[in-house]
């Protein structure tokens, strides 16, 4: 009889959805948690028509593309969920998603409130939801300002967006201060190798009952 180690222990994906308003550190927390190591998670690259960032590379951070571009796959259903943010569109692109579930894979997905209320009523067993809050405003001001990659218009207009967004903290299944960041990084690692072990995401739990008993 082949062993089967607990690690090989067949599982679904989980669909790790971040939200937060701009600027409260989801970003920075999910480079953390990509880079974590044996981790084996990927990130959902999204669609946006938002001008890129000096920092952000075309294909790892977003794919951008022009309002055209985004319409044409919005339209041909190639998009799992999209929403205006901050003026600008944004999606998901269905194909990864689905091939990563289908392979057991997990995803993670740095999107806005509007997009992780879509991929719950579209995929409720799969996506574990954290909602991330900043300890104050006057510190999501600062760390705006500080990342320094937006005009002082555009800062503005996300402080203001940002008193609509926190409400939706009541919509997600984990909410998590962003602090200090590395007790907030390790709470969402934590969620996520919770989430995994659920047994309701392990059917493979029978084969290794099997395994163990005969
Ligand atoms: P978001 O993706 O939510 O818009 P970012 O991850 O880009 O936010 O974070 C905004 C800025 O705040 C960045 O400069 C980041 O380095 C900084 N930051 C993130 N989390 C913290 C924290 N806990 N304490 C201090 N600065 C933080
Ligand atoms: P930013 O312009 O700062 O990168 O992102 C602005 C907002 O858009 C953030 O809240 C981010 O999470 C969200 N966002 C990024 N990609 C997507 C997406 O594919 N769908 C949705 N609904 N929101 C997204």
């Amino acid at each position: 009889m082949v062993e089967q180690s607990p690690m090989a222990i067949k599982r679904r994906g989980v669909m790790l959805v971040l939200s937060s308003p701009s600027g409260a550190g989801k970003s920075t927390i999910a480079r953390n948690l990509l880079n974590e190591k044996g981790n084996e998670l990927s990130l959902s690259v999204s669609l946006t028509t938002r001008a890129r960032r000096g920092s952000e590379i075309d294909g790892t951070h977003y794919h951008f593309v022009t309002t055209k571009d985004f319409e044409r796959q919005r339209d041909s259903d190639a998009l799992l969920e999209w929403a205006e943010v901050h003026g600008n569109l944004y999606g998901t692109p269905r194909d990864p998603v689905d091939q990563a579930m289908s392979e057991g894979n997990d995803m993670l997905f740095d999107i806005d409130y509007q997009g992780g209320l879509q991929l719950m009523e579209k995929a409720r067993a799969d996506v574990v939801s954290v909602f991330l809050l900043p300890p104050s405003m006057t510190e999501l001001q600062s760390r705006l300002e500080r990342r320094a990659e937006d005009s002082p218009e555009t800062i503005a207009r996300r402080l203001e967006n940002a008193r609509k967004e926190i409400p939706h903290w009541r919509d997600y299944d984990y909410v998590v201060v962003n602090d200090d960041l590395d007790g907030a990084f390790h709470k969402v690692q934590s969620i996520l190798t919770a989430e995994r072990l659920r047994r309701d995401r392990r059917p493979g739990l029978f084969d290794f009952e099997d395994s163990l008993l005969n």
